[in-house]
């Protein structure tokens, strides 16, 4: 039996997945890292932490697809033969981002698929296998960490799916974490604000100058080391009597000041 925690990252190949696989890895957790499309970002995820150290295997699939996500545990428990971790952080943005009255169908599926139903049915398998070894003291105990965003309170009228999906994410958080508190597993939300990666790279300057402005109080961009470091404090166990909590790691943007 492997005797590191393991932790399995979706969409740990880039930006705030792959910020969260390194510091998972220094900390001395096994980490696997799934991509959906770029195995190359995912195996230079894998050398960084392997370089260092560390314990890492990339595993493909879309969290999408029920297959690909009963894969994608098969793969973890062959490599490491536990999980003590699951971080649903694959997400996708509107796409196209078109205005709410032009949104398409297409969109709404496709996001809603990648956002909602792939972390809702993945942490359900996950949880399952978590407290079967939870019984069998494979594991201690166990943590889910949901990335979800400051758009599941805030609305971008051109992103009308990714934000329903995100405010979902806080229901679905909720509701594993009442369920699962039992058994010793504990399921956080984190919601990031604007954070430097390719999701945001096409709206760079505009948020240059908005954060320049005044926009959240901390003025700078997120980068995906902060978000990294409040899944780790969460997975060390710094938060022991919370669960279904939601952290925000978004520069103070959620203050309403008047
Ligand atoms: P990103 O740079 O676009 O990276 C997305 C990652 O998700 C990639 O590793 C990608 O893998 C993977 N992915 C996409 N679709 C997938 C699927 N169906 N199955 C498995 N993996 C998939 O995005 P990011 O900015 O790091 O965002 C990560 C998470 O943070 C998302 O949930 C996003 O909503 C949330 N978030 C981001 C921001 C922000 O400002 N960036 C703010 C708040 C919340 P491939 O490379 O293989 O395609």
């Amino acid at each position: 039996m492997w005797k590191q925690k393991v932790a399995l990252v979706t969409g740990g190949s880039r930006g705030i997945g792959r910020g969260i696989c390194a510091q998972l890895g220094q900390a001395g957790y096994a980490v696997v890292v799934n991509y959906a499309t770029r195995p190359d970002a995912a195996a230079e995820v894998v050398a960084e932490i392997t370089k260092a150290g560390g314990q890492a295997v990339a595993a493909g699939g879309s969290v999408a697809v029920a297959e690909d996500r009963q894969g994608l545990m098969a793969r973890a428990l062959q490599r490491f033969g536990r999980i003590d971790v699951l971080v649903n952080n694959a997400g996708i943005t509107s796409q196209g981002r078109k205005d709410i009255l032009e949104a398409t169908e297409a969109s709404w599926d496709t996001v809603f698929n990648t956002n909602l139903k792939g972390p809702f049915f993945l942490t359900q398998l996950v949880a399952n296998e978590m407290v079967r070894q939870i019984d069998e003291k494979i594991i201690t105990d166990g943590k889910i960490v949901n990335i979800s965003s400051i758009s599941a309170h805030t609305i971008s009228l051109n992103r009308a799916d990714y934000c329903i999906t995100k405010t979902a994410i806080g229901v679905m958080t909720k509701l594993y974490a009442q369920r699962l508190a039992e058994f010793g597993i504990g399921v956080f939300e984190i919601c990031p604000g604007v954070i430097e990666s390719d999701m945001t790279a096409g709206v760079k300057e505009k948020y240059d100058r908005l954060i320049a402005e005044g926009l959240w109080p901390i003025r700078r961009w997120g980068r995906p080391d902060d978000v990294a470091k409040a899944v780790l404090a969460v997975v060390s166990d710094y938060f022991p009597f919370s669960t279904g909590e939601c952290i925000n790691v978004d520069g103070g943007f959620h203050i309403r000041t008047l």
